[in-house]
């Protein structure tokens, strides 16, 4: 390959064994054709176009027919998954004769008497039986106690491999089940689901995965792998031989929403739970609603005042009946999963307003970083933020002196001080105020580190922007541009590797693009209250970056917007969407499921010491005074997600997690070691 280095400019030359191209998403092949026959319109770019790329990002062009992932432009998996129920929320308003899901009941199977495990061993194609011996892992299981039937099969996930488990736990009453195959992170819910359509209880399922942890881990070493499977499967029987049957139990779950912050996420995530017959209260902390949107003077790619956006949603938030509580916050969150009991505090006001809350949405925003004097902010009169633009824009326009403007980028983004990772906002904020400020015939110069856009329609205004004369320069890493002046800002320095000198830019006015960052008290505060999890940059965490996206860690809980990280207008309106969608199909039949796998207490073997309850992160557990001067734990089976610390902790051995006892592991253990 041949390529310049930019450091020297010279053209470099090297030797590889493997080029991979990474090739761009394009609008899918037949998208006009389908556009065509559903009627709706296809943007410029090929994909399909939303009816406010801003504000109404899941709508097409058509009444009734919606948008989601790649189909407006590409995505991250994220992204398509948080539109995908958005969009499933939308339609789903317009049906109006939903599909009740038919419960037939199933004899349970007998499992008196001796356990009779059943074991299969997958090759899971060559992904296991590439490395492992698969029938002879099969033919190992039989020799273990208790094990009346074993074989191997090609994919035991496969449809038909599914049916034949169920044929052979009928033909050979077996009352345990052990796959060993592949993870169970994703597939134990697929055999589970499995078996119980013929009665088999869940819970008398054991899956070992030999795929991620011994053919794909140990490839170069197949006899150790093999062994390690063997060990894997004989700990597997082991415990299964003593696993009971447990069964999901169910609970109650009030219908009513609280939604802490009314910001444009806040509103219409509840705008979407009101329009599905959700009782919603919006709390924010402000006077007003709106958030930051409100002070926006135009939005890309349209240009219409973020005014305009929010006055809409307050339209939709009166129209649905939506309880709105501005200078209120949240002061006080007890209780669990469609039974949260809520204190909120208006400012000014001795009333505490008590809720009964079914599922709450944190939606509190971000901050906007503080540049200080080293970015040249307060000490230079000329110097401004972003949004203090968009202020000067909405109010009194530019001053009439301003000749040349100067953006720098990425100030608390991208480094050790604000957000470290991307703001994803503001590379597309400062080319909308440059398009503004060029078209009233000032010379714009655009100080970056790499530009970054993201949104539907950002890639076009960057190239009107060019087209317009802003100049685009790079600075370095780890120079961050010199401001030079007296009382202003006169001079932008920066040194540019491609001349190897410094490049000077007169300037009437500095403009600084100021990273999001998380709002420090009030997320640590709600994370404290609600147990919720942040990430090391501070943000809301959510569940699974995939198979959770706007869930947290706590069962009820969810999160839309710029609090779990910073994205833009039209991405906080999808995920506020798409919290209604999953919030919904968990509150909606006004009883939920809960997992057994829960902590229990023996009380007679427990003195009250309180270590579980300390140690518990989902403030499972408490003590209670069971007789006069006698403590013990009690679990709240509601909040308690069976992660064992509890049982570890515990001093006496009081405490046990359902279908991970401690005779289980100790089977397992002397199974390892036999
Ligand atoms: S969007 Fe642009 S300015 Fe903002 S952090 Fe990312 S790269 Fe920097
Ligand atoms: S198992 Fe975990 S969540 Fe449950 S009570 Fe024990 S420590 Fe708490
Ligand atoms: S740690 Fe054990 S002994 Fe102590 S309170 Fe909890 S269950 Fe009881």
């Amino acid at each position: 390959l041949a390529h310049e280095d930019q450091d020297t400019g010279k053209i470099e030359h090297m030797q590889v064994d493997m080029v991979v191209l990474s090739s761009a998403l394009i609008p899918a092949e037949g998208s006009k054709e389908l556009a065509k026959i559903l009627g709706v319109e296809l943007a410029r770019d090929g994909f399909f176009k939303q009816k406010d790329a801003c504000g109404a990002p899941l709508e097409s062009t058509h009444e009734g027919i919606y948008l989601c992932g790649c189909a407006t432009g590409p995505k991250d998996i994220t992204d398509s998954i948080a539109e995908a129920s958005g969009a499933a929320t939308k339609a789903a308003l317009l049906v109006e004769e939903r599909v009740e899901e038919v419960k037939t009941e199933i004899e349970p199977i007998d499992i008196s008497g001796e356990p009779r495990v059943g074991v299969f061993v997958c090759h899971c194609g060559l992904n296991i039986a590439g490395l492992l011996p698969c029938e002879s892992l099969a033919e190992y299981a039989k020799t273990l106690v208790n094990v009346v039937f074993s074989e191997d099969v090609l994919f035991a996930c496969a449809e038909s491999t599914q049916r034949q488990i169920q044929e052979r736990v009928k033909k050979h009453n077996l009352n345990r089940v052990v796959v060993a195959a592949c993870t169970p992170r994703t597939h134990e819910p697929i055999f589970q689901e499995t078996l119980a359509k013929v009665g088999f209880n869940p819970y008398l399922f054991e899956m070992v995965n030999i795929r991620d942890q011994c053919s794909w881990v140990h490839i170069h070493e197949p006899e150790a792998a093999t062994q390690k499977a063997k060990d894997l499967i004989r700990m597997a029987v082991a415990k299964a031989r003593l696993s009971h049957p447990l069964d999901k139990r169910e609970m109650e779950v009030g219908q009513e929403i609280l939604i802490i912050g009314g910001g444009i996420a806040g509103m219409q995530s509840a705008i979407d739970f009101a329009s599905r017959g959700f009782k919603v209260h919006l709390v924010e902390k402000e006077p007003q609603l709106g958030g930051r949107v409100f002070n926006l003077a135009s939005l890309y790619p349209q240009g219409r005042p973020g005014k305009d956006l929010i006055d809409m949603k307050l339209d939709e938030l009166k129209k649905f009946g939506v309880n709105t509580y501005t200078n209120t916050e949240v002061n006080t969150i007890e209780g669990f999963i469609g039974n949260f009991d809520v204190g909120l505090h208006s400012k000014g006001k001795k009333i505490f307003q008590k809720l009964k809350i079914g599922a709450i949405v944190l939606a509190i925003g971000s901050d906007l970083y503080q540049p200080d004097e080293h970015h040249g902010y307060k000490k230079f009169s000329n110097v401004y933020t972003n949004m203090e633009i968009e202020q000067m824009l909405l109010q009194k326009g530019i001053p009439e002196n301003v000749k040349s403007v100067v953006f720098i980028q990425c100030v608390g983004s991208r480094g050790s001080e604000g957000n470290p990772g991307c703001s994803r906002y503001c590379c597309q904020a400062a080319i909308k105020q440059a398009i503004v400020f060029k078209e009233k015939g000032i010379d714009v110069t655009i100080f970056h580190r790499g530009i970054r856009v993201y949104a539907k329609g950002a890639e076009m205004m960057y190239r009107r922007a060019r087209e317009l004369g802003v100049l685009f320069l790079p600075y370095p890493d780890d120079s961050f541009p010199s401001i030079k002046g007296k009382t202003k800002a006169e001079n932008i320095v920066v040194y540019s590797k491609d001349l190897d000198a410094d490049i000077v830019v007169p300037v009437d006015m500095v403009v600084l693009s100021a990273g999001m960052i998380p709002k420090a008290e009030e997320s640590q505060r709600l994370s404290e209250i609600l147990r919720v999890s942040r990430g090391p940059d501070k943000f809301f965490l959510e569940r699974h970056p995939k198979f959770g996206p706007v869930e947290t860690s706590v069962d009820g809980v969810f999160l839309c917007g710029c609090c779990q990280f910073p994205q833009d207008i039209a991405d906080s309106i999808a995920q506020a969407s798409a919290v209604a969608s999953r919030a919904s199909a968990l509150l909606s039949k006004g009883i939920i499921t809960l997992e057994p796998i829960v902590s229990s207490v023996d009380e007679e073997l427990c003195r009250g010491c309180g270590s579980c309850a300390e140690i518990c992160e989902f403030k499972a557990v408490e003590l209670i005074e069971k007789e006069k001067g006698i403590w013990v734990a009690r679990v709240n089976e509601a909040l308690c997600k069976g992660c064992g610390s509890c049982c570890a902790i515990c001093p006496t051995g009081a405490i046990d997690i359902k279908h991970f006892r401690r005779d289980q592991i100790e089977a397992e253990l002397e199974a390892l070691f036999e």
